[in-house]
C-alpha cells in the first residue's frame, strides 16, 4: 500500500522544541504539501518560528492556506519573484508585519519543461535559460538584498539546490547550470553580507517527490538512482531535509556561511556504484 502523503506537519516525525523561539522569517516556495518549502516551514514552526508566507499566484492560495493556518501562519503574501513590483509589495507587507526578520527560506526554483529533458545542446533557448536564471538564481540576489535590509541584527538565508549544478545529471539540463549560478551566488552574499552577521547557505538535497520534480523527464528515476547509488540505500527525507534547514536557520549554525550542504542519503560523493551494482 501507498503511504499517505503527509498533508499536516504532525505527519512528519520533526522534533519540537525551543530552537527557534522569538525568531521571525520568511519561507517562499511552498506550493502544496509536498513542497519542501512546506516540510521546513512546519520544522521551523515545532521550534518555535513564527513565518509569513509567499506563494506564486492566487491559484496557489487554496492550496497553501490551510497548511499555513495548521501552522500558525497569519502572513501569506502572493510573490511572483520575476516581477519587481510583486516583491517591493511582498517585502513591504513582511516590514509591515514583522519589523525585522531573522531568517529566509528560498525555495523557488522554474524552467520551461521542454527544456527539462534531451540534449541540452540541442533543447536549450536563450529565453529558456534567461528565464531559469531568473527564477532560480536571480532570485535569491534580490532576495537576499531585500530580506537584509529588515536584518538588522543578523541572519541567516537559506536557498535550495541540487547535485545537477556540480555533475551533469540526464535531463536537469538548463537547471543545473541556473543552480551553479544560485550556488555561487550563495558565496557572494555570504562574502557581503557576512560582515553584517547575516549567514547564506544553501542546502543540496537529493531527488524528492515534488511538483517541481515532476517537470523533469524521468524524475521519479532520479529518485530510484539516487536511493540505489547513496551511501546509505534510502531516499532523501523531508526530515532530514528540514533538520539541515533548521541547524541553518538557528544559533546552532553560528560561524556557518557560504555553504553548500549536501542532504541526499550520501548520493554526492559516491564516485562509483558497487560493483554488483555495475
Ligand atoms: P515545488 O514545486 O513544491 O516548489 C517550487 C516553488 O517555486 C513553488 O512553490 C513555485 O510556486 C515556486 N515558483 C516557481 N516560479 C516562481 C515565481 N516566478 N515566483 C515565485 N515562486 C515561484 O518543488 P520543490 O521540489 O519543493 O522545490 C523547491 C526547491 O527545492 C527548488 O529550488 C528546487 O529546485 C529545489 N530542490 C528540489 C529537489 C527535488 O527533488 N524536489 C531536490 C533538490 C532541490
Amino acid at each position: 500500500m501507498r503511504k499517505r502523503a503527509p498533508h499536516m506537519a504532525d505527519d512528519y516525525a520533526f522534533p519540537k522544541g525551543e530552537l527557534m523561539r522569538g525568531k521571525k522569517g520568511l519561507v517562499m516556495g511552498v506550493a502544496n504539501h509536498n513542497s519542501i518549502a512546506w516540510g521546513i516551514a512546519s520544522q521551523l514552526a515545532a521550534q518555535g518560528a513564527e513565518m509569513a508566507f509567499t506563494y506564486q499566484g492566487e491559484e496557489l492560495e487554496r492550496r497553501v492556506r490551510p497548511l499555513a493556518e495548521s501552522i500558525g501562519v497569519k502572513t501569506m503574501i502572493p510573490c511572483d519573484v520575476t516581477d519587481d513590483a510583486s516583491m517591493d509589495a511582498a517585502f513591504a507587507e513582511i516590514e509591515k508585519a514583522f519589523g525585522t526578520i531573522d531568517f529566509v527560506v528560498h525555495s523557488v526554483a522554474f524552467a520551461n519543461k521542454n527544456e527539462l529533458k534531451g540534449s541540452f545542446v540541442d533543447n536549450t533557448t536563450r529565453e529558456g535559460f534567461l528565464l531559469a536564471m531568473n527564477i532560480s538564481a536571480f532570485s535569491f540576489v534580490d532576495v537576499a538584498k531585500r530580506a537584509s535590509k529588515l536584518m538588522p541584527n543578523g541572519g541567516s538565508l537559506i536557498t535550495m539546490t541540487y547535485l545537477g549544478s556540480e555533475r551533469t545529471i540526464p535531463n536537469y539540463n538548463t537547471m543545473g547550470v541556473a543552480k551553479a549560478a544560485l550556488e555561487a551566488s550563495t558565496r557572494y552574499i555570504a562574502r557581503d553580507l557576512g560582515p553584517k552577521g547575516i549567514r547564506c547557505n544553501a542546502i543540496s538535497a537529493g531527488a524528492m517527490r515534488t511538483l517541481a520534480l515532476a517537470g523533469i523527464a524521468g524524475g521519479r528515476g532520479m529518485i530510484a538512482q539516487g536511493r540505489a547509488f547513496s551511501a546509505m540505500k534510502e531516499d532523501t527525507s523531508m526530515e532530514g531535509v528540514a533538520g539541515c534547514a533548521l541547524w541553518l536557520a538557528s544559533d546552532l549554525g553560528k560561524s556557518t556561511t557560504g555553504e553548500v550542504v549536501h542532504v541526499d542519503a550520501g548520493f554526492h560523493m559516491m564516485g562509483m556504484p558497487d560493483a554488483e551494482e555495475a
